[in-house]
């Protein structure tokens, strides 16, 4: 089975799908969007998913979409694809209008998805970790809304590659520790997990909330505040999380040890919790 492609209720192959060049997402970065993962034939937390997906629309003001619609679209792309470990991808766009940075509220939104199979990154990164940089937050005030304009987590993306590392932090004027180009963040110090709290300055991130549900049924503690580059340089581990990168030891940060600089126990205990969790599809 080729990998396919969604675009407004039709499903192809994904080079036959194309978007007109008057979309707002190509002139605009006008759009919301999702990825899902699927892990032995069943879709991790799609339900959260697809409330987050809601949010994202409704922060930019789109007229809504029935769930049950973009549901059904998700679920039927995965089973004519047939992958049990799946990638797909939704994106969802105002619509396509002449050139005009204000738009038309009655405009109807493009709804556009792929899926593809999921290639497992590599095992030595999960096993022996990644070393990554920090970069000054250059985002806008609203991280929380899932948005198609990622240029500075991609710019950011690039740097920490081309200075040889796997990822990039990002750090607030204030040195507030916010989160990677594509996951969130969490340190352990002394046995306890600490991550940002849900603010507009972070996406909240799916993968995230999984790992503090497996905290409170293992009786982790965890808590969700601040801190700066101080406390992220001096943790005993951190970690990054996402739909992709799972749960991701970082064992390195700006040229510095994390704790000894091996993968931290609480680490590994929440990936195999998280891979656990995923495979009973929770
Ligand atoms: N933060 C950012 C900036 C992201 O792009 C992502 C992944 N889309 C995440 C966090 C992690 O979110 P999730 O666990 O829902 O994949």
């Amino acid at each position: 089975m080729p990998d396919l492609a969604y675009l407004n209720g039709d499903i192809m192959p994904i080079e036959k799908a194309t978007v007109p060049i008057e979309d707002r997402g190509y002139q605009f970065g006008d759009g919301v969007y999702e990825y899902i993962a699927s892990y032995a034939g069943r879709l991790f937390m799609l339900g959260a998913h697809l409330d987050r997906l809601e949010r994202s629309m409704g922060g930019l003001d789109f007229p809504p979409i029935p769930r049950s619609r973009i549901k059904a679209a998700i679920v039927d792309l995965f089973e004519r694809a047939g992958y049990d470990r799946a990638g797909i991808y939704i994106q969802i766009t105002r619509g396509v209008a002449p050139r005009n940075h204000a738009f038309d509220p009655t405009l109807s939104p493009q709804v556009v998805m792929t899926i593809r199979q999921i290639n497992a990154l590599p095992e030595n990164l999960h096993r022996d970790g990644i070393t990554a940089i920090t970069v000054r937050d250059i985002r806008w005030g609203r991280c929380d809304i899932k948005t198609i304009q990622l240029l500075a987590n991609s710019l950011a993306k690039q740097k920490a590659l081309s200075e040889g590392h796997s990822d990039a932090i990002f750090i607030s004027d204030q040195n507030v520790v916010r989160e990677g180009t594509s996951s969130n963040l969490f340190i352990v110090k002394g046995g306890q997990l600490i991550t940002h709290p849900l603010t507009p300055n972070i996406l909240p991130g799916i993968t995230r909330m999984a790992i503090i549900d497996i905290c409170r049924e293992t009786d982790l503690k965890i808590d969700e505040s601040f801190f700066t580059t101080d406390a992220l340089y001096h943790a005993d581990e951190v970690f990054l999380t996402g739909t992709v990168t799972e749960v991701m030891p970082v064992t390195q940060i700006d040229g510095r040890c994390i704790g000894d600089g091996n993968v931290g126990p609480l680490t590994r205990k929440l990936y195999d919790g998280l891979r656990q969790k995923a495979l009973a599809g929770a």
